[in-house]
């Protein structure tokens, strides 16, 4: 296939790698020169350019730009494609790209390839980046059945665990396991910052090993993207923060009140139910 990527950052130079080794053809567009030139050089893409033209012959085309110019830079792409033409993306959020993006291309199929590092850009691509990752496609009832098709198989053929749900579901279900844990990890390094106590604070910055490397990471993370599911996952954010702050509550009162029972209670079901989302 002829394959358009738009973003050649880590996601479009990740996805770009994989889809060539598979043989594919791979044209790419990126707002930079700089980038487009980096991208042919590291082998990323077939050809590269800042002109969104070099994808007029393409089969389909990958949007990997940030979430907040995805549907943009569809309105920008699609006065010079023919119909048949599957545009997809790749965004961390579904509900809101899904809404802005089905009413302007009939053949648009909602993405989310669940992989990352910390790093950004066209040097942080890397090869077999969603080998074993999930890769959530979120059609609608409008969505062609042989486009979620084709889809579905390239997914695959890059080594990635391929599950379908609605834009709604996913955005909910991402909230709990992705931008939650965002906002969670974010807010313990802020609480840990507070602390007046300069001895205090320096020696917990000497202190701290792998326990509270495992749980600040993604707070640590690109702020830009930790935004971005704040802004277009508002709603389903929300619900699970409020889940979650009570939960806080029940913990405070069970330790202020020394229910050292119903503590052990909650660890015992915590340590017992952790199990299945890391799918062991
Ligand atoms: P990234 O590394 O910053 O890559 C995005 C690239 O888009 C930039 O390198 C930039 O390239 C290019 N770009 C910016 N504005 C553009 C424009 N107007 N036209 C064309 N290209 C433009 O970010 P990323 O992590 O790959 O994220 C991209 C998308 O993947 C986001 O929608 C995000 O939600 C999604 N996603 C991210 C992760 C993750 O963990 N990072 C995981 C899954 C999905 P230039 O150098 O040319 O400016």
């Amino acid at each position: 296939m002829k394959i358009g990527i738009i973003g050649l950052g880590l996601i479009g130079g990740s996805l770009g790698f994989d889809l060539r080794d598979h043989g594919h053809i791979v044209y790419g567009v990126s707002r930079k020169e700089s980038t487009c030139q980096r991208a042919i050089e590291r082998g990323v893409v077939d050809d590269a350019s800042v002109n969104i033209n070099l994808l007029s012959t393409v089969d389909i085309i990958f949007l990997c730009t940030p979430i907040g110019l995805i549907s943009k830079t569809l309105k920008q792409l699609i006065s010079n494609l023919k119909p048949e033409v599957i545009i997809t993306d790749v965004g961390s959020v579904k509900t809101a790209i899904v809404k802005e993006c089905e009413p302007l291309w009939s053949n648009f199929v909602g993405g989310h390839p669940m992989a990352g590092t910390a790093e950004q850009g066209i040097e942080a691509a890397q090869k077999n980046l969603f080998k074993n990752a999930p890769y959530v496609i979120t059609p609608t009832e409008k969505t062609p059945k042989n486009s979620i098709k084709i889809l579905e198989a390239l997914a695959q053929s890059l080594g990635s665990n391929v599950y379908t749900c609605s834009p709604e579901i996913h955005d909910q279900a991402v909230a709990w396991i992705s931008h939650l844990p965002v906002m969670i990890s974010a807010s313990l390094i802020a609480a840990c910052v507070e602390e007046k106590e300069q001895t205090v604070l320096k020696i917990a910055q000497q202190l701290a090993s792998s326990g509270f490397k495992d749980t600040s990471r993604v707070g640590g993370g690109n702020p830009e993207l930790g935004l971005m599911m704040a802004q277009y996952n508002k709603t389903a954010l929300l619900h699970t923060l409020q889940g979650y702050r009570q939960q806080l509550d029940e913990a405070i009162e069970y330790i202020n009140t020394e229910q050292w029972d119903a503590l052990k209670q909650l660890l015992m079901m915590t340590q017992k139910e952790r199990s299945p989302f890391l799918n062991e």
